[in-house]
């Protein structure tokens, strides 16, 4: 019986060594100590197709060296679009073309229309794919100040729901539709409410021209820039904003970045306009 086991257990070292999952030295010699063991008590049937995996400690960036007075958020509401070009799509190809990031704010009704549900779904992965933020912006757009506490969460439950179907992020972070920020809507949202201190009136003018300018004269470090993914107009005006801004030497980031930069800790049922540096 021994003798058959240390065949066993030979048999299983070297079927270990050869299917191991990497070429690192580590591995091996850890495969090896297993078929020790497995020698030296017979009772013990390892996992075999089970590697190690030991998972590197997340590093936490460093932040020391930004210039906060550069760092700025720019937003979208109420996407992904249902437009034709898609303007969501657009604003993607401008962020991804010059590696900045935005945070955007989705209605989860949006992934749910037959004429768009795919074309969204791939939208909102590609923005988790790019690195963009993705927060809670309700499922179907109602004032949250006018309801009750079960109502609002529902909302942002099957907001949510659908958001991390498509993207396979579930947000962390909500923009109330029309900025509701009544006490019994901010306790109602057990996640940090994010507003704004910006607002370019982009869904008001359609003017890229307007919204670009809104941006540039406005802009300063902690800033949160609210737009809407919804117009062309608006995807016109990131065209333009984004190169523009870069060029002025700021840094565009989602904005749990710019907040974690700024040493400012987002807690739940508050809402916050901006970022504001910490004694
Ligand atoms: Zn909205």
């Amino acid at each position: 019986m021994k003798k058959h086991f240390k065949i066993i257990a030979l048999i299983l070292a070297v079927s270990l060594f050869a299917i191991g999952c990497g070429n690192s030295d580590v591995a091996s010699s850890q495969d090896t100590l297993q078929a020790e063991v497995t020698t030296a008590s017979p009772a013990y049937i390892p996992e075999v197709t089970t590697p190690v995996i030991r998972p590197t400690e997340p590093s936490t960036p460093d932040y020391s060296d930004v210039d906060l007075s550069k760092v700025i958020a720019i937003t979208f509401d109420d996407g992904p679009s249902t437009n034709t070009p898609s303007s969501t799509e657009r604003i993607l190809d401008t962020l991804e073309k010059y590696g900045v990031k935005a945070t955007f704010f989705v209605q989860g009704v949006n992934l749910t229309y037959s004429e768009f549900k795919e074309r969204n779904c791939a939208l909102v992965k590609r923005e988790a794919e790019l690195g963009m933020e993705i927060g809670n912006h309700s499922y179907d757009h109602p004032n949250f100040d006018k309801m009750s506490a079960s109502e609002i969460q529902k909302q942002l439950n099957d907001a949510a729901d659908l958001i991390e179907e498509a993207s396979g992020v579930r947000p962390q972070i909500v923009r109330t539709p029309y900025g509701a920020q009544k006490q019994s809507t901010l306790d109602a949202v057990d996640y940090p409410v994010i507003l704004w201190n910006i607002d370019t009136l982009d869904w008001d003018t359609k003017n890229a021209d307007k919204t670009y300018n809104e941006i540039m004269n406005n802009a300063k470090g902690g800033s949160i820039i609210l737009m809407h993914d919804l117009y062309q107009a608006t995807a016109d005006a990131v065209e333009m904003a984004v190169p523009a801004l870069l060029a002025k030497g700021y840094k565009l980031v989602t904005v749990s970045e710019m907040f974690e930069m700024y040493g400012q800790k987002l807690e739940p049922n508050h809402y916050y306009y901006k970022a504001e540096k910490q004694d």
